[in-house]
């Protein structure tokens, strides 16, 4: 299918690897140009190497996006984009019982207020060129709580709360906002989790993939190239009645009617 968007501009965050790789992947495949961050130089410059191949222009930003510094560079380089898919690291597991403040604070200003500011910086250009696609990489962890990751169950509803409300008001000038929210992905961040488990409950990381997998209708994880085709078809032209919507991507996982 021709996703109608080679020549357009996206910027995508947290995409040297994962998740976020794989939507820079779909979006440089449809012919989109590419500003993609993330922190660790080595990484971001082979996947912008990688992405050059698809015959896109490609410029990277090293840095964290969770930062001030961080933000203002990715959004310096990224100028007018026409397509935003925002995306950083998820919060580490651990207990409502021991979480301070500040890690609720580190949680939310990385899960959810560099969204936030990244659409506000960005939607304005967009809404006066009259089109514009906002996707925000979220969580399963939106509609069904993980218990472990309750700083990702926190910052994630206010993003959702955020995105609910204001998706409507920039959907006239042509703007489109929704969440793609993965259940369990083949990518470094599952493989930590895995070993989490593991090691908290003395068994090894395979044992613990293993009794992931029977959670899985689909009996298997996720992969990014299939995360990515989601997420680019999100950014094209034939999704702009969308507005506003919170897409399970989890293999069945998540038992509900509706
Ligand atoms: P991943 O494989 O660990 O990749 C994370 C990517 O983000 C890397 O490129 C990393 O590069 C970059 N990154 C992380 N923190 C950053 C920051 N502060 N600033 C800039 N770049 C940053 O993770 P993933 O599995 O793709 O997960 C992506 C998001 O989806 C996370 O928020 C995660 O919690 C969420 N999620 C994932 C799953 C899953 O099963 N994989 C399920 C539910 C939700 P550097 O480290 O070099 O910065």
């Amino acid at each position: 299918m021709d996703l109608g968007i080679k020549g357009k501009r996206a910027l995508v965050t947290a995409a040297s690897k994962g998740l976020g790789r794989g939507c820079a992947e779909a979006l440089a495949a449809a012919g989109v140009d590419l500003v993609i961050n993330a922190r660790g130089v080595e990484a971001l410059e082979a996947t912008a190497a990688d992405l050059r191949k698809q015959g896109v222009s490609v410029t990277t930003v090293a840095g964290d996006v969770t930062s001030e510094a961080g933000l203002q560079a990715v959004l310096a380089a990224a100028g007018a984009v026409d397509i935003l898919v925002t995306n950083a690291g998820g919060p580490p597991p651990g207990s409502w019982e021991t979480w301070t403040r500040t890690d609720y604070i580190k949680a939310i200003e990385a899960n959810m207020l560099t969204p936030i500011a990244l659409m506000t910086a960005l939607m304005p250009g967009m809404m006066e060129r009259g089109w514009g696609r906002v996707v925000n990489i979220t969580s399963q962890s939106v509609k069904a709580p993980i218990a472990a990751l309750g700083l990702s169950n926190a910052a994630r509803a206010g993003l959702t709360g955020f995105v609910a409300g204001t998706a409507r008001q920039v959907a006239p000038k042509g703007v489109t906002i929704n969440n793609l929210l993965p259940g369990i992905h083949d990518t470094d961040r599952a493989t930590a989790l895995d070993g989490g488990v593991a090691k908290a409950r003395g068994i090894t990381t395979d044992q613990a993939r293993t009794e992931r997998l029977a959670t899985i209708p689909a009996r298997r994880y996720g992969t990014a190239a299939e995360f990515g085709a989601a997420c680019a078809f999100l950014c094209s032209q034939h999704a702009g009645f969308i507005v506003g919507q919170n897409i399970l991507l989890d293999g069945g996982a998540m038992n509900s009617t509706l």
